[in-house]
């Protein structure tokens, strides 16, 4: 078993037979396609509590880190790996003289929880910035786009129940 009690802020007792880590979007397909069920996601673990302290499946961690952005006349749109540091985002972004994140500065976790939580601050929610997620679909299974339709949809009906898992990034 593998101790993940440090990896969570409350730090109750926390142990999971496997855990994997995706480090590249080249190698995570093939990753992800070989995780029999059950699997949970563990990003910065700000907003998890674990009642039961083993989980016998496999959780896994999506330390993607790329960040690219891309001007396209006066909006800037960036493709952001699940395992960046939301508050470094923030921080990058206005030290580049972009304008927009500012409002979501020092939330805890990581940027693929982002979507899922609709993370939120002084009237500002990520919906509002978000486009589209890549996300994982384990039926398929194959990686696909969610836009911000479907997205909205996702995350009015509680996402980490939906067939889509934004492991990847947004
Ligand atoms: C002190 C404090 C202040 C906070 N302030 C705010 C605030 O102002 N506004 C706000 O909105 N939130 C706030 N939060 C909540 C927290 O910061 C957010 O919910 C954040 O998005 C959690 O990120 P995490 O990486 O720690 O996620 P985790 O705790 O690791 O995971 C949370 C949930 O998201 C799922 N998940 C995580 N990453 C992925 C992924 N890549 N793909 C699929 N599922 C995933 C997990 O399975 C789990 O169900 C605060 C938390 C703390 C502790």
């Amino acid at each position: 078993m593998i101790d993940l009690t440090a990896q969570t802020t409350f730090r109750l007792p926390f142990q999971a037979a496997t855990v994997i880590e995706l480090a590249s979007l080249e190698t995570a397909a093939t990753q992800l396609q070989g995780i029999d069920a059950p699997a949970l996601v563990l990003a910065g673990g700000s907003n998890w509590i674990q009642l039961d302290p083993t989980f016998l499946g496999t959780v896994i961690r999506p330390r993607l880190m790329h960040c690219h952005a891309e001007i396209v006349q006066d909006e800037v749109r960036l493709r952001v790996g699940a395992g960046v540091l939301w508050h470094q985002l923030v921080m990058d972004t206005l030290a580049s003289g972009w304008y927009g994140l500012e409002n979501l500065a020092l939330i805890p976790g990581w940027v693929g929880a982002a979507p899922i939580q609709n993370i939120g601050a002084y009237g500002v929610e990520l919906s509002s910035v978000c486009t589209a997620v890549l996300a994982w679909d384990f039926v398929t299974p194959a990686a696909g786009h969610v836009d911000q339709r479907r997205l909205c949809v996702c995350l009015s009906r509680f996402p980490v129940q939906a067939r889509f898992h934004p492991i990847l990034h947004s």
